[in-house]
């Protein structure tokens, strides 16, 4: 596929290496397209030349800062999106009390532009990427149990099938745990690009979301030291399922039972920090296949649950589940 015949504002890169946009595995296929995508006066063009390869079903995923994803060694067959933090925006409503936030501003830039007027999201304190894909995942991390669904008052996305930027409602049944009514809807093929947030918190006053920043960020220090130190995924199996059934963590379930872990040729879950997923420059697939499938076999007989995956797993023909991950390299 040529994807320069269409009409992007800049060059695509053809056969272009993942491993490079990869924080967390060391090696990864080439991408048939790569472009970036930027908050400038270049994207509604190239929002709307991405509506044309929707309309003729050319597969492509767009991408914020790539900290829920993992790319298979085959690589993927289609236009891998990636959307620049340059440029991004965050305004205060005086009227709503409420902030109108661009999509591709970093949750840590946020966070700290609210503290400092003394709005309360310490509740996003720590957690990685950009606010769209926040939204999209429905991030939380919190003793409080909070998600950026209790924050969002309102979704400005650019729909790719009608070819127009719209509002979307968030009615209850939008966002669950870890997901949303977006992120449902992309997982085939992309129909939606978030390009706008509203939203709202209660005022506080800086000190005292500080103080929770503080104690937040204190309590998340060794987990995300080691996570980008390292190059680990955060979250390969889902915490915010796991936690109401066994009330423990997943890392609370390999300190218990060591043997949940494996060692497939550098796939393995870490002994620091967070002990979250990494892999070695020379794991392939098929290693981190067979300690997926160690990992879901000794919990299920330890504990009697089944885990839930977080991350996105992409291969050659787009997003796949974990069983046909597991399917294709076993
Ligand atoms: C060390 C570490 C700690 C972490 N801690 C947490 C945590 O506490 N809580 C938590 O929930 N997660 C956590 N994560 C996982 C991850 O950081 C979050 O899911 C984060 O929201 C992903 O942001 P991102 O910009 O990297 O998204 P990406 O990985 O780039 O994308 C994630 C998904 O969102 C979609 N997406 C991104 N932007 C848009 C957009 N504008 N429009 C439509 N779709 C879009 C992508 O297509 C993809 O499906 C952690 C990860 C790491 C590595």
């Amino acid at each position: 596929m040529d994807f320069n015949k269409y009409n992007f504002s800049r060059n695509v890169i053809l056969g272009y290496n993942l491993s490079n946009k990869h924080p967390f595995k060391k090696r990864a296929g080439n991408a048939t397209g790569y472009y970036e995508l930027k908050f400038d006066e270049t994207l509604e063009n190239d929002l709307k030349v991405l509506s044309d390869l929707y309309i003729n079903d050319v597969s492509f995923k767009i991408l914020g800062s790539k900290t829920n994803l993992y790319i298979t060694d085959n690589g993927y067959d289609g236009l891998f999106v990636d959307m620049r933090p340059q440029n991004s925006r965050i305004v205060f409503d005086d009227n709503t009390q409420s902030f109108i936030v661009s999509a591709n501003t970093s949750v840590y830039e946020f966070v700290n532009f609210t503290m400092k007027k003394g709005y309360d999201f310490a509740e996003f304190a720590g957690i990685p990427g950009l606010i769209g894909a926040g939204v999209v995942g429905n991030a939380g991390y919190t003793p409080s149990g909070k998600e950026f669904s209790d924050f969002v008052k309102e979704i400005t996305v650019f729909d790719f099938e009608k070819c127009e930027t719209v509002k979307l409602v968030t009615d209850k049944n939008f966002f669950s745990l870890r997901t949303s009514f977006i992120k449902n809807c992309n997982k085939i093929k992309t129909r939606y690009f978030v390009k706008e947030v509203v939203l709202k918190s209660d005022f506080v006053g800086e000190d005292a979301v500080r103080e929770k920043f503080d104690a937040q960020m204190e309590r998340r220090k060794p987990g995300l030291y080691y996570g980008f130190k390292e190059g680990s995924a955060g979250s390969v199996w889902s915490n915010a399922h796991l936690k109401p059934i066994l009330k423990k963590s997943f890392r609370k379930l390999l300190i218990e039972n060591p043997s949940i872990n494996a060692n497939f040729n550098g796939a393995t879950f870490s002994p620091n920090g967070g002990m979250q997923f990494i892999t070695g420059p020379n794991t392939t697939d098929k290693d981190v296949a067979k300690l997926f499938v160690h990992t879901l076999n000794k919990v299920k007989e330890l504990y009697g649950v089944d885990l839930h995956k977080e991350v996105m797993i992409l291969d050659s023909d787009g997003e796949i589940d974990l069983e046909t991950f597991i399917k294709r390299n076993s």
